[in-house]
């Protein structure tokens, strides 16, 4: 049996990192919003996996329904040629959740593939090549979401990119001048959450599908954080009266288990199926464990209560993080940045925190920002004792 030594140095030596100093935490189990190290130390996840596990860690239903599925098929062939049960019943349940006109879903692995499909969808249907995305953007980190990537210093090492993209202010009038009859489509999140959770003006979003209706560009909503009821509806679309031509899904899609999705109506799907067939192929995209944990997460996120207790909890985490060291908290719905004077100052919260056995982090764009995403299951006093934490980690500064 493996010991904690040997996993930390097996996890340095041959565990490909993409930082130099990892985190390194050895977490052996995770339940609902805990998740517990080797040595049996408690850590209240603040960030749940990085705004995936919404309904928590191993929620039971969940749990079942990935046992159901082992027990009758795990992967079968390529997306989309068979009939897969869990796969179906998911993409009918999510298109009766969402505007009449995005009822055709393409499940994918991850956000970023999600991302890829509809840049694709766009560009074979408009026959255009330019896209619109914004500063402060993240889609993903695959070429073709990286080239929509809102930020140079994590672009640049990786050109040349996709020619044809636009970056544009997010809430800009400059913005719409942008959008013209080359546009194939305009990418935004619905909340900038890597800028360090920035949420649009309403007006300059109705203005943004208008200029896409006049234009013919598509507009692609990023719901890849904000769905699943993380900014208080079910769709953080819903606050702002404003219905995308494709959505993208992924993160708590999968109910911790890894899958995204690009989603827009039956017709427009169509267009994937010729000339040449195939517009987009993945193997294991809306694998069937996937579909039947997502399933189930939805099910029990819709039947819990949670989203319509976001807003109260957006509330009490609000009134609590009062510090002289924190300068701004911005927040839609549990999707929340607590910002600091610098990075410098942030990490030292951070590994406070992490060492008081609460789980947080930075945010990519705005790494000055505490990172607040917990499972929306969490409670007011798991709330209490977070922020309670945060700020006497806060102290060092005062
Ligand atoms: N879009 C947004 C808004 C995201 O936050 C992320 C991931 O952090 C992605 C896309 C990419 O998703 P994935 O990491 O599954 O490729």
């Amino acid at each position: 049996m493996s010991t904690g030594h040997d996993n930390h140095r097996l996890f340095h030596r041959h565990v490909a990192q993409t930082s130099p100093n990892p985190l390194g935490l050895e977490i052996v189990k995770a339940e609902g919003v805990y998740l517990y190290d080797r040595n049996g130390k408690e850590y209240l996840d603040l960030i749940g996996g990085i705004s995936v596990c919404n309904t928590g860690h191993r929620h039971p239903r969940v749990v079942e329904a990935i046992n159901e599925q082992t027990g009758r098929y795990l992967h079968l062939l390529v997306y989309g040629e068979l009939i897969q049960t869990p796969q179906v019943q998911y993409a009918a349940s999510l298109a009766s959740h969402l505007p009449e006109s995005l009822d055709s879903v393409y499940f994918t692995n991850s956000g970023a593939e999600a991302t890829e499909g509809a840049m694709k969808l766009a560009k074979r249907l408009t026959g255009r090549t330019e896209i619109v995305a914004f500063n402060k953007s993240y889609h993903g980190s695959t070429q073709g979401a990286l080239s929509i990537m809102g930020d140079e210093y994590w672009r640049n090492a990786f050109r040349p990119l996709l020619p044809g993209i636009h970056h544009v202010e997010y809430n800009s009038p400059e913005a719409l001048d942008a959008i013209t009859d080359r546009t194939a489509c305009v990418i935004a999140e619905t909340v900038q959450a890597e800028r360090g959770v920035f949420a649009p003006d309403r007006v300059w979003l109705r203005q943004l599908r208008q200029r896409c209706d006049d234009t013919g560009a598509l507009l692609v909503l990023d719901e890849i954080q904000t769905g699943f009821g993380r900014t208080g509806t079910l769709w953080g679309f819903q606050a702002y009266d404003v219905i995308p031509d494709v959505v993208l899904l992924g993160k708590a899609l999968g109910g911790g288990l890894p899958m995204g999705a690009f989603i827009a109506s039956r017709q427009r799907m169509w267009s994937l199926t010729g000339d040449p067939v195939l517009g987009h192929i993945t193997t294991f995209g809306g694998h069937p464990l996937c579909c039947a944990a997502g399933h189930a997460s939805l099910q029990v996120l819709l039947e819990s209560g949670w989203i319509e207790e976001v807003s109260r909890k957006e509330a009490l985490f609000r009134r609590l993080l009062v510090h002289p060291a924190i300068k701004e908290v911005r927040t839609c719905g549990l999707l929340i940045a607590v910002e600091y004077e610098s990075f410098e100052q942030n990490k030292r919260v951070i590994d406070a925190c992490i060492a008081a056995g609460l789980l947080t982090d930075w945010y990519l764009f705005a790494p000055h920002c505490l990172r607040i995403a917990p499972p929306l299951s969490i409670t007011d006093a798991q709330i209490e004792k977070a922020c309670a934490t945060i700020l006497s980690s806060s102290d060092f500064f005062h």
